[in-house]
């Protein structure tokens, strides 16, 4: 296992929406003022937001209570600022899909779309056990992101971080996506990279891209696979895989079993399992997704 180091306890506290920056069509990164003191925190890690905290959704929370028997919990945002920049999550609306979702989200179509500057809201941080491991260097000369979609937010912030944190450290840094315009942080993703050739390797890949015509040359066709990844990844033994992205839903994998029926492997549990092939051994892969 990577392990994490010590963790202060997370704490409720106060911010103000500062900025709503569009990423794409369905996706904003939300800076934020913390009215008070900012608690510490980790690249990587995430905070909580309480949707009953929001007038606008109590019929919609009360309607699934009603339905689930269950109160509502909190949702997770992993940090998309490095700690040296102003506090900034990222969030991806969240689709209602006919014959296949239960309910429609909650949260994440509200703060998407009705997020506005000046915005109050409470937020618990920080917490989250995919960081860096303090020895990181001794351990590593690489980290090799696989991250898909949204899965990038946590992992554009340990980038960020480990560019000045840890300069000894170089990043091959592979992020699958539908289209070109769903890349989320394109241009400042991009523009990194160009800074730092000798530090940062970066590599897209489209899986419904139509035309590639005018993309940069080196963006990928197709889903991240072994073959692609042999391609990039450096040295096993001296690079640590942080995996970001889509992964079997618990609720996806316990109708599977009710059903007697194999779940289909999703993003996380693909890329997993390449890693293995490729002779990454376990303790030397972390993984964060939200279903
Ligand atoms: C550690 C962590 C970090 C995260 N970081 C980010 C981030 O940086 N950015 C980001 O955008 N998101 C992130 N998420 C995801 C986020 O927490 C929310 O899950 C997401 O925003 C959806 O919340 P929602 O309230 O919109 O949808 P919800 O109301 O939670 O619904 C989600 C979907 O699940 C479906 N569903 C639920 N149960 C069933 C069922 N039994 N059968 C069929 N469908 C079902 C619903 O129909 C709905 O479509 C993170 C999650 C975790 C755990």
């Amino acid at each position: 296992m990577i392990q994490a180091g010590p963790h202060p306890r997370p704490r409720l506290f106060e911010v103000t929406i500062r900025d709503v920056i569009p990423e794409t069509a369905d996706t904003v990164t939300l800076g934020f003022d913390a009215l008070g003191e900012l608690p510490p925190y980790r690249a990587g890690q995430f905070l909580s937001i309480n949707p009953h905290q929001f007038k606008g959704l109590a019929a919609h929370l009360s309607f699934l209570e009603q339905l689930k028997g269950r109160r509502e919990p909190v949702r997770a945002y992993s940090v998309a600022s490095a700690p040296h920049e102003p506090l900034a999550i990222t969030i991806k609306e969240d689709l209602f899909v006919p014959n296949e979702s239960r309910h429609a989200p909650v949260l994440s179509p509200y703060l998407v779309f009705s997020s506005s500057v000046g915005m109050r809201l409470q937020v618990m941080g920080f917490s989250g056990r995919y960081v860096l491991p303090p020895e990181i260097e001794e351990r590593a000369d690489h980290l090799l992101h696989v991250v898909a979609g949204s899965g990038v937010v946590p992992n554009w912030s340990i980038l960020k971080d480990s560019l000045r944190a840890h300069p000894a450290l170089r990043h091959v840094f592979v992020y699958a996506n539908k289209t070109w315009e769903d890349v989320i942080y394109r241009d400042a993703l991009n523009a990194l990279a160009a800074a730092h050739p000798d530090r940062i390797r970066l590599v897209h890949t489209l899986t419904r891209q139509a035309d590639f015509t005018g993309l940069p040359a080196e963006v990928r066709r197709g889903r991240i696979d072994s073959g692609m990844l042999a391609d990039v990844m450096p040295d096993p033994d001296r690079t640590l895989a942080y995996v970001c992205g889509p992964a079997i839903p618990p609720w996806a994998r316990r109708a599977a079993l009710e059903a007697g029926l194999p779940t289909q492997p999703r993003f996380l549990e693909s890329t997993l399992g390449f890693l293995k092939e490729l002779g990454f051994s376990p303790d030397r892969v972390k993984r964060e997704s939200w279903g």
